[in-house]
């Protein structure tokens, strides 16, 4: 018999979490902000009185941990939350944690990792922890919107100075991490658990377009240089040729474009758009890359100059095969035929862990599919499931 979580005391701390920083049906939560301080400190209250170690650490990353002998797993996500969004993504999969605990009584760490949402940067907090964020990178932190120095916001908490935890992979079994699923694809199946198979990685660009700005009247369609025109040439020549070389879950998506001047009567002399795909297989990646390259040597024989700039690149990560099969053990106890294995088109903390330890993340659905919006929603009925099939996974891999 596993044992079984207590549902009351679960949503209880979840609907006490969603109090700090409400909005509307949602949660406002940026990293450091008053609320989200307010938020970290009321963890650790919660983790200590589950009888674990508290401690919030030179990055705000907040962990309980398991004083009882033997390897721990860990579990966790984040608590500070996107602009006026909403009430479970992250939180819930940190009070799953905490549940975890309450419910298990050993052998669980939990952790809430600092600015998943990267108010500050890119996973600043699960990045600390496995050693991939410098005191340099410390340094130049600044908070978007308001600039404020990470250096700054973490003597405002009061919480500078202090170490920064680093992981001891000797320590650990692995990362669980559960999270609402933020698009509709479980809705739609009519299932109520997702086992993340891996999670995508992304290639992102900045697409430059240059030109001859030039009056819209007197310049003759033969003699211009419209890098609008070379720009519009290459979205539509991604769409006609992306398809056949990605697979179904292949995203490609330009997200911005922007005509310089961006004016009725002026032939655009520069023209720019940012522009990314993602996928879980690398090879997909490499072969969309390759693509990508040769479709923009092609509108470089036109009569504009393009550059392609890449901004940023994260790696796909694929969650281990023994912790997926833990979730669908438990799955299919709980859920019988109502649970599927699929990517994460979205980025979580996991994704880093992966680097250092096995790792897996459950998915339960969203309401419509909605996040980052004060909208989102989940099911009590999906919560108090989810936890359930993600407590007995987590004692599964416990008991090896
Ligand atoms: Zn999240």
């Amino acid at each position: 018999m596993m044992p079984k979580i207590n549902a009351e005391r679960l949503l209880g701390d979840l609907y006490a979490l969603r109090k700090i920083g409400e909005y509307k049906t949602g949660v406002h939560r940026p990293s450091l902000s008053p609320e989200d301080v307010q938020s970290r400190l009321w963890l650790a209250d919660k983790l200590t009185a589950a009888g674990l170690t508290a401690e919030i650490d030179g990055i705000a990353n907040v962990f309980g941990r398991d004083r009882s002998p033997g390897r721990k797993l860990l579990l966790g996500s984040h608590i500070e939350t996107q602009p006026h969004a909403g009430w479970l993504d992250g939180a819930m999969g940190v009070i799953f944690g905490l549940e975890a605990a309450r419910t298990l009584g050993g052998g669980i760490d939990v952790a809430a990792w600092f600015d998943e949402e990267g108010w500050f940067g890119g996973f600043p907090g699960s990045r600390s922890f496995c050693g991939l964020v410098s005191e340099a990178e410390m340094d130049i932190m600044r908070r978007r919107g308001d600039e404020l120095a990470l250096r700054a916001a973490l003597a405002q908490a009061g919480w500078s100075g202090r170490p920064r935890v680093q992981a001891d992979p000797s320590r650990y079994l692995g990362y669980l991490e559960a999270h609402i699923e933020q698009g509709a694809e479980l809705e739609l199946c009519g299932d109520r658990i997702g086992i993340v198979t891996a999670i995508v990685g992304s290639y992102r660009f900045r697409i430059v377009f240059e030109g001859e700005q030039n009056h819209a009247g007197t310049t003759r369609m033969a003699r211009r240089k419209d890098a609008g025109v070379a720009l519009v040439r290459l979205a539509t020549a991604i769409s006609d040729r992306f398809p056949a070389i990605g697979n179904e879950r292949t995203v490609w998506t330009t997200g911005q474009i922007a005509l310089d001047p961006g004016s009725p009567s002026i032939v655009p002399g520069r023209a720019e758009m940012v522009f990314q795909f993602r996928d879980t297989d690398p090879a997909v990646l490499a072969r969309l890359d390759q693509e990508l390259e040769a479709l923009v040597a092609e509108v470089r024989h036109g009569p504009c100059k393009v550059s392609l700039i890449r901004t940023g690149t994260t790696a796909p990560a694929a969650m281990d095969a023994g912790f997926q099969d833990a979730l669908e053990a438990a799955a299919t106890a709980h859920a019988p035929g109502k649970f599927q294995r699929m990517p994460s088109g979205a980025g979580h903390d996991a994704q880093i862990l992966a680097g250092i330890m096995p790792s897996g993340m459950l998915f339960v659905p969203s309401i419509r599919g909605i996040s980052h919006h004060y909208d989102e929603d989940t099911r009590d009925e999906d919560l108090v499931l989810g936890c359930q099939v993600f407590v007995d996974a987590a004692a599964t891999l416990l008991a090896g």
